[in-house]
C-alpha cells in the first residue's frame, strides 16, 4: 500500500495536502452528507493525473475526482478512504472558436466564470444550473446536469462534443474522445458515456464544449397562482404556441414563502410560482411582453412582474435560485443546532403529466406529515421535492426514506424517471435499481457493472457511486 505522503514525492508538496482538518472540507457536500479521505490532491496537467492514477493503480488507492462537490447526490463524497482529486488548480479556459462554435476548457472553470468570458464573444454555454456560480466544467460533465434553460437546451449531453480523459490503469493511459465537430461517428460514443458518469470510468482533464450565441433580448415574466390547475394551464399554453421558452420553472405556494422568507427577494410571494423566460429579437419586445402578460392573467394569475434583458431579469430569478437554500432555512429553524441532511428528489416526468405528479407528490407529503420544498425545471418535466431531516434522528429518516420511494414511485408510475440531472450518486442506487426493474430491464444494470470494469478493473475510481 503507498502512502498519500509519497504522492509529495513526485508531484511537489505543494500539490498535496494532508491535513485532516482541510481534507475534511474536501469529504462533503451541501446536502450535509460528509466522509473522510486521506489526502486532497491538486493535479495542474493532464500529466499529473496520468501520475496520480497510474500510482493509485499501483498501490490500490481510491481515487474521487471532484468539482464543487456541489452535485447532491453523495457522488463526490469519498466512499471508502482514498484520495480527493481537486481540480481548482485546473482552471483555466484555454479558447474560445466563434467560428467553430465551440470552447476548450480545463475541468475545473466554474460555469459563471465561463459565461464571463464567452459574453466577451457575445456567447454563452447554455447549461445553467442553479449552483452556475459554483459548478465546474468537470463536476458538471460528470453529474450530466442541466438547469433553468433546460427546456430550450437540454443537458450537458447535448454540449460535450470532445474530452481528453485519463484512465485509472497502470499506465495513467491519456487519451482523447470525441471531435471538434457537431457531426462525428466515432464508432461507440465514448463521450456520452462519460457524460453523467459520475468520475465512476475515467478522469476528464480537458473538455472541448459547443456554446450558442447570447440571445439578442429577453423578456421574464414572473406570477403567482392561486390555483395550481389555473398555473398548469397557462403552462400548456406557452407549451402550445410554438413559442420554446428558455426558462420555465414553478415553485409552490409554500415553498415560495419560505424561500422569500430565507432569501428577502424583494417580491410579494402571492400563490404558486410560475417564472418564464422568452428570447426573442429587441423589436419584439414589448409584443412577447404583453403576450406573457396577457396569458397568465387569462388564466387568473395575480400580479405579472416583468423583466427586460438578463441583468433586470436576476431580481426575478432570486426566488427561484433559493429553492434548496429554502429547505436548509426551513431544516435549521425546526431542528436547531441538529446536524442535518437534505434530500432533494431530481425526479421528471413527461411535461403533460406535470400537473399529476405535482398533486400526487404534496399528497404523499402531506401524508407522511413532512415539510416538502417542492420545484422545479418544469419546462422539461423536472421536479426537485426535497426535505431537511436531523441525521442521528433513527424516527424521522425513516420516514423520509418511505417517503423517498413513494415519489420515485409516482415518477415512474407516470412515465417518467427517478434521477433527472444530479446523478445517482450514493442517495439514488437503490432508486436505480427501481427505475431498471420496473422497466423490466435489470439486465442493464450487470452491462453497466460490465462497463464500469471495463474502464476500472480494480475498482478504485470513485467506487461505490451509481452501480
Ligand atoms: C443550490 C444548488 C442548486 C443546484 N441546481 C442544479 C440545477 O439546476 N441543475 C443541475 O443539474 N444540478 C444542480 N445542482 C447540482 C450540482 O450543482 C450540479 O450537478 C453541478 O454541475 C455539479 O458540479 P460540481 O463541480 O459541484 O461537481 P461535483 O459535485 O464536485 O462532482 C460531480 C460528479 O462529477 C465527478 N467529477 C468532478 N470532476 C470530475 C473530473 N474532472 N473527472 C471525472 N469526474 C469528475 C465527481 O466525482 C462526481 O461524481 C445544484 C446544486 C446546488 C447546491
Amino acid at each position: 500500500m503507498g502512502s498519500a505522503e509519497r504522492l509529495k514525492d513526485f508531484l511537489g508538496p505543494e500539490k498535496v495536502i494532508t491535513d485532516p482538518a482541510i481534507v475534511d472540507l474536501y469529504a462533503r457536500e451541501p446536502s450535509g452528507l460528509a466522509s473522510k479521505a486521506m489526502a486532497v490532491v491538486f493535479p495542474e496537467s493532464s500529466r499529473d493525473v496520468s501520475r496520480i492514477a497510474a500510482y493509485a493503480y499501483k498501490n490500490n488507492i481510491k481515487i474521487y475526482p471532484q468539482g464543487s462537490t456541489s452535485a447532491l447526490s453523495g457522488s463526490a463524497v469519498p466512499s471508502e478512504e482514498g484520495i480527493v482529486l481537486s481540480f481548482e488548480r485546473m482552471n483555466r479556459v484555454l479558447g474560445v472558436s466563434v467560428v467553430d462554435s465551440t470552447v476548450d476548457v480545463e475541468p475545473g472553470v466554474r460555469l459563471g466564470d465561463l459565461n464571463i468570458e464567452l459574453a466577451r464573444h457575445g456567447y454563452m454555454f447554455p447549461i445553467d444550473p442553479g449552483s452556475v456560480n459554483v459548478a465546474t466544467v468537470g463536476g458538471s460533465i460528470n453529474s450530466g446536469a442541466g438547469g433553468l434553460r433546460g427546456a430550450r437546451y437540454g443537458t450537458m449531453r447535448d454540449w460535450v462534443l470532445g474530452l481528453n480523459i485519463v484512465l485509472p490503469d497502470e499506465k495513467g493511459t491519456e487519451l482523447r474522445i470525441g471531435c471538434r465537430t457537431t457531426k462525428c461517428r466515432q464508432g461507440y460514443d465514448l463521450v456520452r458515456l462519460m457524460v453523467g458518469s459520475e468520475g465512476t470510468l475515467a478522469i476528464v482533464t480537458e473538455a472541448t464544449l459547443k456554446i450558442t450565441p447570447l440571445p439578442e433580448a429577453m423578456v421574464t415574466a414572473l406570477t403567482f397562482f392561486t390555483e395550481l390547475e389555473d398555473l398548469y394551464e397557462a403552462y400548456k399554453e406557452i407549451k402550445e404556441s410554438r413559442v420554446l421558452p428558455l426558462v420555465l420553472e414553478f415553485m409552490d405556494y409554500e415553498t415560495a414563502l419560505l424561500a422569500k422568507e430565507a432569501s428577502g427577494a424583494p417580491v410579494e410571494v402571492e400563490g404558486h410560482m410560475l417564472l418564464v423566460g422568452v428570447d426573442c429579437n429587441r423589436e419584439a419586445v414589448k409584443r412577447v411582453e404583453a403576450w406573457l402578460s396577457e396569458l397568465m392573467r387569462r388564466h387568473n394569475a395575480k400580479r405579472v412582474f416583468t423583466a427586460i434583458g438578463q441583468e433586470e431579469a436576476e431580481r426575478l430569478f432570486t426566488l427561484r435560485r433559493s429553492l434548496f437554500p429554502a429547505q436548509v432555512f426551513f431544516g435549521n429553524k425546526r431542528y436547531p443546532g441538529k446536524r442535518l441532511i437534505v434530500l432533494l428528489e431530481d425526479i421528471a416526468v413527461p411535461p403533460s403529466r406535470l400537473l399529476e405528479a405535482i398533486n400526487r407528490i404534496r399528497e404523499v407529503s402531506n401524508r407522511y406529515g413532512l415539510q416538502v420544498s417542492m420545484g422545479g425545471h418544469v419546462g422539461d418535466g423536472n421536479l426537485h421535492p426535497s426535505v431537511a431531516f436531523p441525521v442521528d434522528d433513527e424516527q424521522v429518516k425513516r420516514k423520509v426514506m418511505e417517503w423517498h420511494r413513494e415519489v420515485a414511485k409516482i415518477a415512474l408510475e407516470l412515465g417518467g424517471t427517478v434521477s433527472a440531472e444530479h446523478g445517482i450518486g450514493t442517495l439514488k442506487r437503490g432508486l436505480l435499481e427501481m427505475e431498471m426493474e420496473a422497466l423490466g430491464s435489470k439486465r442493464a444494470l450487470e452491462l453497466m457493472r460490465g462497463i464500469k470494469r471495463v474502464f476500472d478493473p480494480k475498482g478504485i475510481l470513485n467506487p461505490g457511486k451509481v452501480i
